[in-house]
């Protein structure tokens, strides 16, 4: 069976789109940055438009807060191993149409 294989691009990290959090990824990312969660909930997340969910706050250039550059060029992700749920599917268990244009990784 085919293995997705991410080529570390960032598009997905760079799109227009809220990245939603539950309530425990709120938790569990505050922890890992080592603030308060009061810190966190204020200051680096965002109410989505149909104020439903929380979502992690944006670079003024729109690209995700978390998304780095390593030295190679390749996106890197400041929160990786806790990163959300909505992160970590895509684009297996979410994408959308057109998808494969935007996104450099393939299954091989
Ligand atoms: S949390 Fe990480 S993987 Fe998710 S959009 Fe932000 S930089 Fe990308
Ligand atoms: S758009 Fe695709 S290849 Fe680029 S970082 Fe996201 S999952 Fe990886």
């Amino acid at each position: 069976m085919k293995k997705f294989v991410c080529s570390r691009c960032g598009a997905c990290c760079r799109w227009p789109g809220a990245v939603k959090l539950t309530d425990a990824e709120v938790d569990v990312i505050a922890g890992f940055l080592n603030i308060p969660l009061a810190d966190f909930l204020e200051n680096h997340t965002v109410i989505t438009p149909d104020r439903k969910h929380l979502s992690l706050c944006e670079k003024e250039n729109g690209e995700c807060e978390y998304l780095a550059v390593d030295s190679d060029g390749l996106s890197l992700c400041l929160i990786e191993k806790v990163k959300p749920q909505q992160c970590r599917n895509f684009p297996g268990k979410w994408n959308f149409p057109g998808w494969q244009e935007k996104c450099a990784g393939e299954y091989k």
